[in-house]
């Protein structure tokens, strides 16, 4: 069959696709040749009858390599155009090229079968229904994909051999150079050595990457960076936890050559990623290949110690199975400040050990302070409280009706249900019809449509699954046994909750089942963030915790009572009545006359001397200048019921009221009459 014959009108009326690729900027640069090569195509397809202005040139994958599709978008247009059936015409220099990769190109064969577009190269014109035509295409395909997969083993196999006698050139870390005659050199830099060699230092006093971030920052220490593989400008930059952790588990420091640490693996997306082998595993290893900063014995020891690290703080802790500390939320709270997972850190308080919740992963990296560190105690209490109010009766019976509900609804239900089942069956019956009027010599679109009627009874089968998976659901109804049992749960779970033999281990169990997370927020107070299981919110306001001295501040109410109590009662007779009362100070030691002095001091209270002659009394020196007398004296007055006196302290001392005229009139005869039998 001759080109002519198979090109129809239907292609004609189609547009005709010109796909131009180089790998790199340079072919793209240098190969004028493959420009002139394409425009002849263009000349190809317009003798062969498509319109000048019909024919599209798709060019956005310049400089992309053809080994996968991921990544090139005009290779998914031109797949999705093909696909649409807007295609009559695909072109290309050699169009196995157009893919380099078996799959991707089959796909786009069979695409192009299906909507019936020709592929025109410089050889052939091809019509992907025609068995020759598609044998051909795909024989150029396999070449194709196994001429670079040729090319790629060789590459690499150099590269290895190279790698295995030490010989390819790798990137250095800092602190290393390439000597002119390519040999890896201490960096002639010595400011650059230094900055290595008290990294190494630092890390073998602090003992872990996070403090020796945190020396370096304080100190104010930047650490080097050359850019182009060891031999570019040289910069100083802030040390990062991540760059601190890469120093440490780069074996070069150690003087080895190495190669072939990670593995690389392409991902469905066509992502690549790259896996970290151990030691054993490296493809080359090679030790006291260069000058080298540390012995291999120290390498190993750091290892070691940063493996130790990690499982004391590291990724493991996080997300990790309840553990025995007493922090209820430890593994599902997160950070409202910044998103991130935050941990448990406990304090010794009184003797008890008392749980703080920090966010404290960035403060960790960039040896910054940390986000948020907030108490955990009220906060353990409040999500405690409201785990417990969900599970009173009353949640339960609501439950339990709105269960019953659906029950009443099912018959709905079931027939919308039933109507998917029905739908998926007319889709099997119309694939089928389809199948069974196909021409059977037109083998590629019969077997496209056995596919899609093999398809559509798959469907079918899962439907009907379905269907019978959630109506046996549905006939579980709930017995008046089971009712009973859900209901007894609301006076079970808090007796389980409060249960003295309930360990903390047991109550986080028991509050993951619950809970799917608990984010914190310190503001003007404390939000928590409560996120049941089922779906429901709950947002708790907490007043924001004392820290330690705020905690050892006596409550305001107690404060205002020790004031107005001191206007009648001495010290002593205050901390006495206190104590009699059952109050206690922040520490919950009982008041004392001294404890008292101490509050009022810090409190800035008036004393109750200033209190008593606010109230207008005097003290023994203004009492006697005022009747005359001695100060020595005025004492005996008041035990003669003279004066009237109002206990000062503890030590006898008093204040005295302004005695009447009649009382003055009496000590003063008493007094002129015999002084030394008025001291008697
Ligand atoms: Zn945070």
């Amino acid at each position: 069959m001759s080109a002519e014959q198979k090109i129809t009108p239907e292609h004609l009326k189609r547009t005709a696709y010109l796909y131009v690729r180089q790998s790199t900027l340079r072919q793209v640069l240098e190969h004028a040749e493959s420009a002139r090569r394409q425009y002849a195509l263009r000349q190809r397809a317009a003798a062969l009858g498509w319109r000048e202005d019909q024919i599209i040139v798709v060019d956005g994958d310049t400089a992309h390599t053809a080994a996968s599709a991921a990544g090139r978008e005009g290779f998914q247009r031109l797949v999705i155009e093909v696909g649409l059936g807007h295609a009559g015409l695909v072109m290309g220099l050699e169009v196995s090229r157009l893919a380099r990769n078996c799959s991707d190109w089959h796909r786009l064969l069979e695409l192009c079968a299906l909507t019936d577009t020709l592929i025109l190269d410089e050889e052939a014109l091809y019509d992907a229904n025609q068995f020759n035509d598609r044998l051909l295409l795909g024989l150029k395909g396999a070449m194709s994909e196994a001429e670079l997969h040729l090319i790629k083993a060789r590459l690499q196999g150099a590269i290895l051999s190279k790698a295995r006698r030490g010989e390819l050139k790798l990137p250095l870390p800092p602190g290393f150079v390439y000597s002119l005659d390519e040999r890896v050199v201490f960096d002639p830099d010595q400011q650059v050595q230094q900055a290595v060699k008290h990294f190494f230092e630092t890390f073998r006093h602090a003992g872990s990457a996070g403090s020796t971030v945190r020396a370096f920052r304080r100190a104010g220490i930047k650490f080097p960076h050359r850019h182009q593989a060891g031999s570019g400008d040289l910069q100083w930059e802030e040390l990062t936890h991540a760059r601190a952790l890469e120093l440490l588990h780069n074996p070069r420091y150690a003087g080895a050559y190495v190669f072939g640490r990670t593995r690389t693996r392409r991902t469905s997306e066509g992502r690549v990623t790259y896996q970290p082998l151990p030691t054993d595993q490296w493809r080359v290893l090679i030790k006291d290949a260069h000058p080298a900063y540390l012995t291999w014995g120290q390498y190993e020891e750091n290892q070691q110690r940063l493996r130790g690290n990690a499982h004391a703080y590291g990724i493991d802790r996080r997300q990790g199975p309840p553990r025995e500390g007493c922090a209820l939320l430890q593994g599902i709270v997160l950070c409202g400040r910044c998103g991130r997972q935050m941990t448990v850190r406990y304090h010794q308080r009184q003797g008890r050990l008392v749980p703080a919740y920090v966010c404290q992963r960035e403060g960790v990296a960039t040896g910054q302070p940390i986000c948020q560190c907030i108490p955990g105690s009220g906060i353990d209490e409040a999500v405690g409280k409201s785990v417990l109010e969900c599970v009173t009766p009353l949640s339960l019976e609501v439950a339990l009706n709105v269960q019953q509900e659906l029950q009443n609804r099912l018959e709905e239900v079931d027939r919308l249900r039933q109507q998917q089942v029905q739908r998926a069956r007319y889709e099997a019956d119309q694939a089928q019809l389809r199948y069974m009027r196909v021409d059977p010599n037109n083998r590629l679109v019969a077997n496209t449509l056995e596919a899609d009627w093999n398809g559509k009874l798959r469907a079918l089968t899962q439907a009907q699954e379905e269907y019978e998976k959630h109506r046996q659901a549905d006939q579980q109804k709930l017995t008046e046994a089971q009712r009973a049992q859900i209901l007894n749960l609301a006076s079970d779970f808090p007796k389980l909750w409060q249960s003295p033999t309930a360990t903390d281990k047991d109550r986080k169990r028991m509050a993951r089942l619950l809970l799917e997370d608990v984010t914190l927020l310190r503001g003007k107070t404390l939000t928590v963030q409560v996120r049941f299981k089922g779906g429901a919110n709950r947002c708790l306001n907490l007043p924001l915790p004392l820290n330690g001295w705020q905690a050892r501040l006596t409550q305001p109410e107690l404060l205002n009572e020790i004031d107005r109590l001191l206007d009648e009662f001495t010290e002593t007779q205050l901390a006495a009545t206190l104590n009699e009362r059952g109050c206690c100070s922040s520490l919950k030691l009982p008041f004392s006359a001294r404890r008292i002095r101490g509050l009022c001091r810090y409190h800035g209270f008036k004393s109750r001397q200033q209190r008593l002659r606010e109230r207008g009394l005097l003290g023994s020196r203004g009492i006697a200048e005022l009747i005359g007398s001695k100060p020595i004296l005025v004492d005996y007055w008041r035990q003669q019921g003279l004066l009237k006196g109002v206990p000062l302290n503890d030590k006898g001392e008093y204040m005295y009221e302004r005695p009447d005229p009649e009382a003055v009139k009496q000590i003063k005869m008493r007094t002129r009459l015999k002084p030394t039998e008025a001291l008697a």
